[in-house]
């Protein structure tokens, strides 16, 4: 129907989530209209994206470094690591201003239905990072989700046997059932944090 590099974009912009053949047409035809620079802009910007941003070594959020801004932070509390599921949970967290220690981001939640194993998360890495010592708490920030709840429980229940000097802590109920950390308002989330319970 249209001319194969119109048709490629469109089936492009297609793969991202949320975005319906409808709508990666409205945006292929936005795209079209804007001018070369600014279309231009935002190659450049996704392919930037690409190259630069890796996974910190340590906590494995966004990173432009080896090792990403908070970890390099000598200010912030390196005996306190809080476990989220995605680099975008990382935001609403420092948004609160409540949190001053350090992260470790898993990279998704178990779900053996879709396959999502442990070894398929950041889950062996925050062992052994705990194992190392030096940290005083644990706080599972995952979501309230099934799977989220699911993945906390499992981490709650290895880190106990490992290592049960370590204190595990749940961000405490308040957080909407089935939602993301990601959409949470800041005080909900200030509140879950401030108020959170030992597993
Ligand atoms: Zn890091």
């Amino acid at each position: 129907m249209y001319a194969p590099p119109v048709q490629r974009l469109i089936t492009e912009l297609g793969k991202l989530p949320g975005i319906g053949q409808r709508t990666a047409q409205r945006l292929a035809f936005h795209i079209l209209r804007t001018e070369t620079e600014d279309a231009n802009a935002l190659a450049d910007a996704i392919r930037e994206v690409k190259e630069r941003i890796v996974l910190c070594e340590v906590c494995f959020n966004l990173a432009d470094e080896p090792r990403c801004r908070i970890c390099q932070d000598p200010r912030r509390d390196a005996e306190l690591i809080c476990v989220v599921e995605e680099p975008g949970d990382v935001i609403p967290i420092e948004r609160t201003h409540e949190y001053r220690g350090r992260y470790h981001v898993l990279g998704g939640a178990l779900s053996p239905i879709d396959g999502v194993d442990p070894e398929d998360l950041k889950i062996a890495e925050l062992y052994a990072r705990v194992e190392a010592g030096g940290v005083r708490e644990v706080v599972l920030a995952t979501n309230p989700t099934t799977t989220g709840e699911a993945t906390a429980l499992h981490i709650a229940a290895a880190l106990r046997e490992r290592t049960p000097d370590v204190t595990v802590t749940r961000l405490a109920s308040g957080l909407p059932m089935g939602s993301d950390l990601e959409y949470a308002d800041e005080v909900t989330l200030g509140k879950a944090l401030s108020g959170r319970r030992t597993l």
